[in-house]
């Protein structure tokens, strides 16, 4: 549904990848980043943010990812 692409390197990104940055970086952000681009950005290994991501959706207590839940 969304055709956002990373600010920095232009790569595509999934609604996980968009509801992370919103997250961390702000929430009403309209430009995002990359989890490549975000890691480094925030000094933050890649697979943190990975691990991140699947700890929000299964604790369900952010909303920025549980609208995205099926
Ligand atoms: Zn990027």
């Amino acid at each position: 549904m969304t055709s956002h692409r990373c600010q920095s390197c232009g790569a595509p990104l999934t609604s996980d990848e968009i509801a992370l940055y919103r997250k961390l970086i702000c929430r009403t952000a309209v430009a995002y980043g990359c989890l490549d681009c975000l890691s480094e950005a925030i000094h933050v290994q890649r697979h943190r943010l990975e691990e991140l991501i699947r700890w929000y959706h299964e604790t369900g207590c952010c909303q920025l990812f549980a609208e995205y839940e099926s």
